[in-house]
């Protein structure tokens, strides 16, 4: 099932996200849906509270269906490590038509609860590093536009008021 993305403005998307604690196989279809959500939004990473859902489950590819290996599922993840740094263009699904540069660390492990319970750590460079910071805030009700500058943001958020207005934005 395809869930439409929801968009920047509604609460779900700065509130932190629930942990997840059943194991089950509505978390099973539930990721599926996320991973065809992402897909079918051109997206390389998707965070359960972007299709309204707040809980901590996140997916990332970003291959995009190229790797298999790729696809990555995070549940209930946590930050453990950040080095090094990369500047770089960053945008969001809910978020649509914006992109701003973004300092991130270049190399980030996380540790992560996969489908079954079951913890881990992985650890990736440059876009992915992106990806596991961009997506792990998202559970935590932040969105990279904290990490631009106030004026910048000040100026992206009046052109979504204007896109609102003129019911463009839903
Ligand atoms: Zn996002």
């Amino acid at each position: 099932m395809i869930y439409p993305i929801v968009k920047y403005g509604d609460p779900v998307l700065e509130t932190p996200a629930q942990t997840v604690t059943e194991f089950d196989e509505d978390l099973k279809k539930l990721v599926d849906d996320m991973f065809e959500s992402m897909y079918a939004a051109h997206g390389v990473g998707l965070a359960a509270p972007q299709i309204g859902i707040s809980k901590r489950i996140a997916v990332i590819d970003i291959s995009f269906k190229e790797d298999p290996n790729a696809k990555l599922i995070l549940i209930n993840p946590e930050i453990v490590k950040k080095q090094g740094k990369q500047s770089g263009s960053e945008g969001c699904l809910s978020l649509p038509e914006f992109r701003e540069t973004v300092n991130r660390a270049k190399t980030v492990t996380v540790r992560a609860q996969d489908v079954e319970g079951k913890w881990f750590e992985t650890t990736g460079e440059d876009l992915l590093a992106r990806a596991l910071l961009h997506e792990t805030e998202h559970l935590q009700g932040r969105l990279y536009i904290s990490h631009i500058s106030a004026l910048k943001r000040d100026i992206m958020k009046r052109k979504i008021k204007k896109l609102m207005r003129a019911g463009e934005w839903k």
